[in-house]
Parts: C-alpha cells; structure tokens; sequence
C-alpha cells in the first residue's frame, strides 16, 4: 500500500516526527493514478506505485530535489480538460 511505503520511507531516511504520510480526500485527481502531495512545496506527483516512496522520499523530502520523472505539470492539477481525464 502507498502510504505504508511512504511511512517505511520516511522512516529509513531518519525522517520520523518531521514529516507525516496522511490519507487524505479524494484529490480530484483520480486520472492521473494514485497522487501523492508534499507540502508545503505543494508538488504533485502522479501515477506514483509503491516503489517510487523511497526515491521521493531521499530526493525530495532528504535533498530537496522534486522527482521530475514523476511530477505532475501544473496544467494537470485541479483542471478538468487537462488531456488526462477519462470521460
Ligand atoms: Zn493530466
């Protein structure tokens, strides 16, 4: 599950009490595969599977360093025709 290898990442990379993996709403963004948010950097990824936590975790959340591989562009999120979205 992706939030139990987010926690188990987080965990690895020392990173405990700083940082939460939250469930959260429905994001609205259910097209782009499972979505994960950092904040406050406000990045979005999508598609993200279970394997990606431990490289978003020590690229992102260790070093500062958005996964462009797996971000989402800004013309995605929150818009409703972006070329994505199943009708
Ligand atoms: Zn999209």
């Amino acid at each position: 599950m992706l939030k139990s290898a987010f926690k188990d990442a987080i965990k690895d990379a020392g990173l405990n009490g700083r940082v939460r993996a939250n469930d959260s709403a429905c994001l609205d963004q259910c097209e782009h595969g499972p979505v994960v948010v950092v904040y406050p950097d406000a990045v979005w990824y999508g598609g993200v599977k279970p394997e990606d936590a431990g490289e978003i975790v020590r690229e992102h959340l260790v070093h500062g360093r958005p996964v462009e591989r797996l971000r989402l562009p800004e013309s995605c999120i929150n818009n409703g025709n972006c070329p994505h979205r199943i009708r």
